[in-house]
């Protein structure tokens, strides 16, 4: 019932624009490992290894 602590949040990854919930933010496949998750058998740091970051697509 308290709205200011968002336990239910989890961290940001590095090339992550924003949470994915925000207005113009959107799923992109990763740059850097290209939605693998993980480059050269390490997991990816830009994305945290989900081989998704968030971007915001509004533009402008
Ligand atoms: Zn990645």
């Amino acid at each position: 019932m308290d709205p200011s602590t968002p336990d239910d949040q989890k961290p940001l990854n590095p090339g992550d624009e924003g949470p994915a919930d925000a207005p113009g933010v959107g799923e992109d496949l990763c740059p850097a490992c290209l939605g693998a998750g993980s480059v050269g058998g390490v997991a990816c740091a830009l994305c945290g290894g989900t081989g998704k970051v968030l971007q915001g697509i509004g533009g402008g």
